[in-house]
This record gives structure tokens, sequence and C-alpha cells, in this order.
């Protein structure tokens, strides 16, 4: 047997856990049962000099997710026969777990995807594919600006990576340029606390790629999914494939579709934007209180899924933005019919996942009743849903098949109440199979049988509490108690003795016996057959039904997109293509909605969220630089204009009362260093590293916030900076992109005397006895003084600081003193140069 297992041991790689099963455990030897053992906190214990950890299989569920979740691989070795007593029982490798290739139910998240993220870095270009196992969305992308797709990993949130062993990303200390220094830092964050494949480089060959791409799908070649046989991608895609082939050991069987990632068509949503705007996780990683999760109202896991998707990859394909919209307005002009169909939707299981597994021969009972409950909802939400007038919501109604068939045949062939393993038998309904229901009536009689004899012989002998019982390990045997031993008739065959009782078998007891496990062996085999059979049968309509659940989960987000729209008194934005934003009474849509939960729970404070307006355009009123206290409101009102935005291209309407969006190409957002405490040490250099991206990407399609930038270092270094971004942003050319700047540099208000396209707007506040009050209004014009005393009397600094403060503000106030340092220290910092050249003259 330890022969059988160094074999094993041997074919894999050395970080990943090898478990061996043995009986009714799974065990680990040597270095894997010391790792093993602290990783999962069970006993290390010693035999034959050997080292061994185990596991007791039944529980091994909950101990495998332990082995992902510290991101390490689990190779599990079964028993592939039944255990012959005296012979070595035949084992294999039946499947490696890994984080990214995980499939069974309770090691996934329903609610978002799971990707396995293969690249290849090729000089300037970058090549990846991308893979989610459990539902075979399959994609492949090439770009020659790799930040742009690194941009896109960090929405897709990877969970396990695949490079080229001789890859540069592998070495980052190889980076030549500057460009490529930066991508290698974004691609470092990427992989933090993930599990990254470094794979020898001949799987990641092109021609082998494409093969395997071919093979796996199926196909003679890719011009269906628009893709060329010589797709650079196509190796990283092949590398994929082999990967995952090797993590279930067998040739995946879900993938049926290719796409190439479009980046033209998506807006851009880089990583520090997605952190910065909270789409995907809150600053402290969890998703209530993030973009997504005040836009989910969704009833199912793909449903969640697919807003996920959506919010990874906003599209700017107005017509597609135009239907959603569409669909939310239809359903809203029937808003009886909502809560019905959230009702079946709830209905609805995870359908795309549940073929996932059952094409990868992992099967179980309870997922085709999974099928069949899914497909019970169907008739009733076709029927509300022919209910609505609107002609979208009636082409979506067309694309949910019923699968009478289908439904019927799972109907009439299982138990309403299903056990989540084969073997446990019993899923199988009476009625549907007459051998099945032949060899139940078998087993039925004989025990009929035994439960008479049992009457008889207890009659016959005279002994009151005679029993028949039944176990593993004797099979059926009469117990008699001690004080009846000496009525036990002489035929009996003693076969065991306990403290009180003794226990007997005889021939004829022992005849039905092998009828009823004969009876049992033969009802679990049918039953397995017609299992077979019926997993075919929804196999075969697979892609169907596949097509169907995508609709769905489509209708699914739409329809709780309809619900918040409603709830929240949320507007259809006008979507076009042109350079404008206006938006009239805009809210951010999580902080409304948390006001609202802290006044529910009695929480102190304001309630009330101010709507706030907006007006950008790319070559009138581009750039908005807005001032006031802290705490004034500033963050709040430039994030729920990148948020509006985002939102109104997804397709879902937007916290305002009215809104006109030209389609931006990508949102920036950066905030002040200081802002970010989390990111390390050197956050200035952080923020100004994002702060070139912005300069070194945005068009004049781009949506710009920008928070406090230049916070991060001395105020005259500061301001500087942020003075020139402005200038920068603004340009020289009739038109640039739409910006919105908060900053507590007042001086910056100048900059609108010089560049025509600059606006001044200030969060308004009101004194009140040397006090000030938060109105949370923006108003145009410029913010004439800082507050900060104030906010900080606010804060509760002592009377005293407050009051010496003041004394100083005034003296330097009265002295103009700032303004003439300002002037000296810019003076010095221009080397050479006169007061009155180029535009800082301003100061
Ligand atoms: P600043 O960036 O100017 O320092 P913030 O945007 O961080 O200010 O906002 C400070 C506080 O004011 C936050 O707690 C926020 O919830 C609240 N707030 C901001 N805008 C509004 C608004 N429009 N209505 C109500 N409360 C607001
Ligand atoms: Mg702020």
């Amino acid at each position: 047997m330890m022969q059988q297992y160094l074999e094993v041991r041997r074919s894999l790689p050395p970080d990943t856990l090898l478990l061996f099963r043995l009986g009714d455990f799974y065990e680990m030897f040597g270095d894997d049962a010391v790792d093993g053992a602290s990783l999962l906190g069970i006993t290390l214990t010693h035999r034959n000099g050997q080292q061994m950890a185990g596991i007791p299989h039944h529980a091994a569920e909950g101990y495998l997710q332990k082995v992902l979740k510290a991101g390490r691989k689990v190779a599990i070795c079964e028993q592939t026969e039944a255990a012959k007593p005296g012979q070595l029982v035949k084992r294999e490798l039946t499947r490696i777990l890994t984080p990214g290739t995980a499939l069974e139910d309770h090691q996934l998240d329903a609610q978002s995807n799971q990707y396995l993220l293969a690249v290849e870095t090729d000089r300037d270009t970058l090549h990846a594919a991308w893979l989610d196992l459990t539902t075979g969305t399959f994609e492949i992308a090439t770009s020659s600006t790799p930040e742009e797709l690194l941009n896109i990993f960090h929405a897709l949130d990877p969970r396990e990576l695949i490079l080229p062993e001789s890859d540069p990303l592998c070495n980052p200390a190889s980076a030549a340029t500057d460009q490529e220094h930066v991508f290698h830092e974004g691609w470092k964050t990427l992989t933090e606390g993930r599990l990254l494949n470094r794979q020898p480089d001949f799987q990641f060959d092109r021609r082998e790629g494409a093969r395997l791409v071919l093979e796996t799908l199926g196909v003679l070649n890719l011009e269906g999914f628009g893709i060329e046989k010589t797709h650079p991608a196509l190796g990283v895609a092949g590398a994929l494939i082999a990967y995952t082939t090797e993590t279930l050991c067998a040739p995946p069987k879900n993938i049926r579709r290719i796409r190439e990632y479009q980046l033209k068509r998506t807006l851009l949503l880089d990583s520090s934007t997605q952190r910065n705007l909270e789409i995907f996780r809150t600053s402290n990683h969890q998703r209530k209180g993030s973009l997504l999760d005040v836009m989910d109202g969704t009833m199912t896991a793909p449903g969640a899924r697919l807003l996920e998707q959506w919010l990874a990859a906003p599209t700017l394909d107005l017509s597609t933005l135009l239907r959603r919209q569409t669909t939310i307005e239809e359903f809203l002009e029937a808003p009886g019919y909502g809560s019905e169909l959230q009702e079946y939707l709830r209905g609805i299981r995870d359908v795309p996942r549940i073929l996932g597994r059952l094409r990868n021969r992992l099967r179980n009972p309870r997922e085709l009743g999974a099928i069949r409950d899914t497909l019970l909802q169907i008739p009733h939400l076709r029927a509300v849903l022919g209910e609505f007038l609107g002609p979208v919501i009636q082409g979506l109604n067309e694309g949910l098949e019923e699968f009478p068939q289908l439904r019927d045949l799972l109907i009439r062939s299982l138990n309403e109440e299903l056990p989540n393993q084969l073997l446990d038998g019993g899923y199988i309904a009476d009625g549907y199979d007459d051998e099945l229901d032949h060899i139940r009536s078998l087993t039925r009689d004989s025990k009929e049988w035994i439960a008479s004899l049992e009457a008889a012989e207890s009659e016959r002998s005279g002994i009151k509490n005679l029993r028949i019982k039944y176990n593993n390990a004797f099979g059926y045997f009469i117990e008699v108690t001690k004080s009846n031993l000496h009525l036990v008739p002489e035929e009996y065959t003693r076969k065991q003795t306990m403290t009180n009782a003794e226990r007997y078998i005889t021939p004829e007891l022992k005849e039905k016996e092998r009828e009823i496990l004969s009876a049992d062996e033969r009802s679990t085999s049918r039953e397995e057959e017609l299992f077979r059979h019926i997993v075919d049968a929804v196999l075969a309509e697979a892609d169907a039904l596949e097509e169907t659940a995508t609709t769905l989960a489509e209708i699914d987000v739409l329809l709780g997109w309809a619900k918040i729209a409603r709830e929240w008194n949320y507007c259809r934005p006008v979507l076009e293509d042109s350079g404008a934003l206006e938006i009239e009474a805009g809210r951010h849509p999580v902080v409304e909605q948390s006001m609202l939960a802290d006044k529910l729970t009695g929480i102190p404070g304001q309630h009330d969220f101010v709507p706030n307006d907006t007006r950008l355009s790319t070559g009138d009123e581009q750039l908005a630089i807005l001032t006031g206290p802290n705490m004034a409101g500033k963050s709040t009102y430039i994030r729920q204009v990148a948020l509006i935005a985002l939102m109104a291209q997804v397709g879902a309407w937007v916290p305002a009362k009215r809104c006109r969006l030209g389609l931006v190409d990508r949102i920036f957002s950066r905030v002040g260093a200081s802002d970010e405490l989390s990111r390390g040490n050197s956050t200035f250099m952080v923020e100004m590293n994002e702060t070139a991206n912005i300069l070194n990407h945005a068009t004049e399609r781009s949506l710009i916030i920008l928070d406090e930038i230049g916070r991060g270092t001395s105020t005259y270094d500061g301001l500087s900076i942020a003075w020139a971004v402005v200038e920068h942003l603004h340009g020289t050319g009739d038109a640039g992109p739409r910006t919105l700047f908060a900053t507590h540099y007042h001086e910056l208000t100048q900059i609108d005397q010089r560049l025509p396209r600059v606006r001044n707007y200030c969060v308004a506040v009101k004194e009140w006895n040397d006090q000030i009050i938060f109105v949370r209004q923006v108003i145009p014009g410029a913010a004439d003084r800082s507050y900060g005393i104030q906010v900080a009397r606010l804060a509760g600094l002592p009377a005293s600081v407050i009051e010496r403060a003041t004394v100083i503000l005034d003296k330097l106030e009265s002295d103009d003193a700032s303004h003439n340092l300002l002037k000296q220290h810019l003076r010095k910092s221009r080397s050479g140069k006169s007061e009155d050249e180029g535009q800082l003259d301003l100061f």
C-alpha cells in the first residue's frame, strides 16, 4: 500500500497535499501529515516510524475548505473498488482541489464568479485567458497596454493564477522601463493572497493551445466565436485547459464557448477606482455597503453573479444599455406583478453550476431535484411575464423554454425529498420503473416475513421478548435475554454473547437475509442505472437549459433594479453620445441608504441625504473645482457623481431626479494619499503613480474625480502639483475630460480666471456664533476659508487649543503672511525664472 501511495505522491507537485483514502479515513503521511496537522488542527501520530494524520471521510468537506482557504491544493486519492479482505484495493487520483477549480457546491461562493486566470507577457504585449469552470465562462484577451488588462483582472477577482515559469512577471526585478515597473507593481498587488502557479513554458505553446481549445469546445475552427485559430492568446487558453484537466483528472466537459474580451467596448475602471469607489467591496472588504450590494435586488445566485459581471465590465454599447433601461421601465409600468415574479424567482436554483458539475461527472440526486424545481417555476414565470405589455419583456419571455418532457420525467422519476449522495439510495420514485418496483417489493415482502417470523418464534418458544435484529457485522439474528435462555429452541445456532443477551441465527433466517441483501444490492444498482439515464436526459438539453438560465438571470437582475428604482425613487438616465453630464438632485446611493438604516435603528445625527446638482461638459464646463471645509461633504459629492455615471452605464436607473449622460469611456478616481492609510508607507508615491496613470490615459470621454490630490506632501508642493494637474487636464484645446476636483487648497480657485472651462463650486456651510453648520449643498463659487478651527472645535479639541489657534490665525491673516511665504517659496522653486513668466504669477 505504501508503494501505491508513494507512486501517487511522486506524480504530484510537492506543495499539493495528498489525501489518501484508507477505509473510512483520508490519511496523510510524512511531510504532508506534518503540514496538514498544523493547517487543520488535527493530531499527528506515528506508526512504524511513519508520521500520519487523518480525517474521517464523512467530515472531509469542512477540512477541504480550510485547506483551500489557506491557498493550498489538495489531491484526493480514492479507493476505486470495494475492499476485499487480504487484498490490496485499487486506488486512483480522482481530483485535485484548488481554489480556482473547485466545482463542489459547498466550496463555492454562490454570489460571485470563480475565475482561474492565465497570463503570459510577450514583450510589451500581454495575453490572458480566464475561465470560470463552474459555469464554463471562458474568455481571452490580448493587449499592448497591459495596465488596462490588469484593471480587468482586478474586477474579475481571480481565485487562482497561472504563469509560464520563465515569464518576466515571475521575476519583477527584471522590469526595465517605468511603465513596466508600474505594471509589475500592479501585478504584485493582484497576486497578493492568491494562489500563483508557475507552469512549464511548453504548456503555453500556441499551436498546442489552439488544438486543445478546439478539442475542448468540440469544434473545427473558432470562426463561429469570431476568433482566429492563430490568436496569440490561445497559448494561455490552452494552459488553462491543461491545468483544469490536471485538477479534474479528466478533460473539462462544460466549456462550450469562448469569447474575446472587448476592451474597446468596455468602460474601464482601474483597480484603485474600483477600490476607492467601493464598487465590489468596501474599504474593509465587506460586500455589504458596496455599490454591488446596494444594486443587488436579485433572488437567485446566477442573477447575483450576472450583476457582478455587468459591473466588472460596463458596456459602451448604447443599444444594450437602452434595452436594459427599457426592461426596467416595462417592469415599473405594471408594478403589481413584481413581487409575484420575485416569489417565483426565489424557487430558481443554480442551474448553470449544477450543469457544470453534471457535465464533469460530479453527480448527486439532489441536483436533479434542483433542476426539477426550477422547471416547475418556469410556467408560472411565463404566465406572469405574459401579462406585461412591453415588447422587451415579451422578448425575454420568449427566451424562456419550459422543457415539458424533461420536467415530466423529473417529476415522475424522482422523490420529493432527495439525498445528496448516490450511495444513500431511495431517490427514484415508486411507480416509475417496473423492475425497481419489483425489487423493492421483494425487499418489503422479506422484511414483512421477518417481522412475522419474530412473532411466530416468540409464540412457539414462549419467549415474550424475543427480537430479530440486524447489524452490519452479523446481518439478521435472533436476540434472547439471559433470563429466557432455558427456553431457546435447540435448532438455534449461537453466534455472539452479550452482557444481558445471547444472539442466534437459523438457516431459514440466513436464507432470507441473502435474499434481502441481494435485493438491496440490485435495487441500488438499478437506481444508479436509472439515475444515469435521467442525467443523460438532462444533459441532452443542457445547452438550451443554459440559455434559459441566462435569460432568467437577466430577468432577475433587471427586476431587482426595477424594485430598487421604485423603492428609492431613481430615474431613467438619458444616455447619449455626447460630452454632457447633467444631474439634477443626485444622491449617493450607498450613503443615502445607510443614513436611512441609521435612522431606523435610532442612531442620532442627520438622516436626510441632501441632493445636489451637477453640470459638466467636455467642451464648456469641463472642470469643476470643489472647495469647502473638512466634513462638508466634498468626497461624498464627487463620488456620487462617479457612481451615478457608472450605474447609468450598466443600464440601471440612478439616484437622481433627472440625469443626462454622454457615455463615458473610463472612470478615474483618485484620493489624496493621507486618505488611504492602508496602502503602506510610500503613499505619496502611490498617489503620484496613480495621478500619472490618469494624465496618461484619460481621453476626452473620460470622467475623472480627484479628491485632495497633492495632500500627501507639503502644502506648497501639493498646491503646485494640484495646480499643474488641473492645467494639464484642461489642456490647450477646446475640450477635455469631465473632471471634478475636490480640494482644500482654496488658492486653487483662482485658476478659473486663467482657464475658460474651469468652474468653481463649494459646499455651503452656515456660520452661527463662531460655529459652523453643514448644509451639504453644493453651490457655485469658491469657499473663502477652510473653517479648520471650527471643525476642530466640533471634533472636541480642548477650548484652550481652539482659542490659541484662533489668535495665531488672526495674526497670520493680518500679516498676509501665508501669501508672502507662498510667493517666496514659488520663486525659489522656479529657479531663475522671473516672476511674471508662466501662469503661476497669479499668486
Ligand atoms: P469632506 O470630503 O468634505 O470632508 P465627506 O464627503 O467626507 O466630507 O462627508 C462628511 C460627512 O457628511 C459624511 O459623514 C457624510 O455622510 C455626510 N454627508 C456628505 N454629503 C451629504 C449629503 N449630501 N447629505 C447628507 N449628508 C452628507
Ligand atoms: Mg473628503
